[in-house]
């Protein structure tokens, strides 16, 4: 999967954001990085190992192992995996008119669909995930379809059914989502802010400072805090968690996840009361690691909103576990929306 016009990372830099157009040099050595950086949209990071090297030339094709059309979006997927963490959610968005499927699939699962529309005209939005069947690494082209349709007027028209006590979830991955957060916010709701794909630019486009909880795997971490000016060259999650999270006073937590070494967060009670978390991960057999952060957000919510009778640091410390170890069963199987564990897997495996 390294696309032959990749940039190769130096030694110990984590990634590298081009514009250019690069190429593998030939003595690559097995373990360097490559980035990959697909429409201006999305980098994917991934390690050369001497059995996963594919260099794929211009007009060159490859064939695939398997094929398969599953449900998928990261808002739907953070949808299924609230519900599925026993939270009451209500899917807002535009589906194109080819996605019936995908809203049905949502309603069995426990989604309260009534607030998505299907587009009668415009089809849906398609992910192309090429997944390596040697180590369940990924790497996505992205079409947004009817997500680059939606508005702030139809969310405008959503939001008028909430208000103080409620929660919005956002991602990158739909128009104008930063004005969606705002006039949220400004209806007094709390604010879960995944900002994946991470995009440049990212930090005007979003009011970062009206977020109550951030939520970004390690990668995404350090390309914020560097898009905010800092130098996250030699920080870990937690020390990036603690920066993100004086950067904006509002913010209640910053939770950064790990892959399989689970996951850090810094949570600020009130000023003076903020705790650490570090929490590993369980090692499981991976098959598929697309829509891990998905599930991880989906729960960490629905378990804070039902652990609400805890104090404050128990309940994040229970959002945290089972998001954990919910992410960590999601990428025990191929899929994304349809890998998100059910409750009772996740709480059979922290007993
Ligand atoms: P993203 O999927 O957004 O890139 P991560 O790779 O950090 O985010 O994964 C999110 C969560 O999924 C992790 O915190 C962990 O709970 C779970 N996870 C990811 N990769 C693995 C793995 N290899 N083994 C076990 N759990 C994993």
């Amino acid at each position: 999967f390294i696309h032959k016009k990749c940039p190769v990372a130096a030694k110990n830099d984590k990634y590298v954001t081009y514009t250019k157009k690069w190429t593998i040099p030939s003595d690559t050595k097995p373990g360097s990085y490559a980035v990959d950086f697909v429409e201006k949209v999305q980098f994917r990071r991934t390690q050369i190992t001497a059995t996963e090297t594919v260099k794929i030339n211009s007009g060159e094709t490859l064939s695939a192992t398997g094929f398969n059309a599953r449900p998928g979006g990261k808002g739907a997927n953070q949808s299924v995996a609230i519900a599925k963490g026993g939270g009451a959610v209500y899917h807002a968005g535009l589906l194109g008119n080819d996605a019936q499927w995908i809203k049905d699939f949502m309603i069995e699962n426990g989604v309260d669909m009534s607030h998505t529309r299907i587009s009668e005209t415009e089809g849906n939005g398609r992910a192309f995930i090429q997944v390596s069947t040697a180590t369940g690494d990924n790497c996505i082209v992205l079409f947004p379809g009817t997500n680059a349709k939606y508005t702030p007027e139809d969310a405008a028209k959503v939001l008028e059914s909430f208000g103080p006590g409620d929660w919005i979830v956002m991602q990158n991955e739909i128009s104008c989502g930063g004005e969606i957060m705002n006039l949220a916010a400004d209806k007094g709701l709390s604010v879960l802010f995944n900002p994946a794909p991470m995009t440049p630019g990212i930090v005007d486009e979003f009011p970062f400072d009206k977020v109550t909880v951030l939520i970004v795997n390690e990668h995404e971490a350090e390309d914020l805090y560097r898009d905010l000016g800092g130098q996250s060259k030699g920080k870990g999650g937690l020390d990036l968690a603690a920066e993100l999270l004086k950067r904006f006073p509002h913010m209640q937590g910053v939770v950064v996840t790990l892959g399989g070494e689970g996951v850090v967060a810094k949570f600020r009670q009130e000023e003076d009361r903020i705790r650490d978390f570090i929490i590993p991960c369980q090692k499981v057999d991976v098959k598929d690691t697309t829509g891990a952060g998905d599930t991880f957000v989906g729960y960490f919510l629905a378990t804070f909103v039902r652990a609400q009778n805890e104090d404050y640091f128990t309940r994040v410390q229970y959002a945290l576990e089972e998001a954990n170890v919910a992410a960590s069963i999601a990428v025990t199987r191929l899929g994304s929306m349809n890998s998100v564990p059910t409750l009772d897997e996740v709480k059979a495996v922290l007993k």
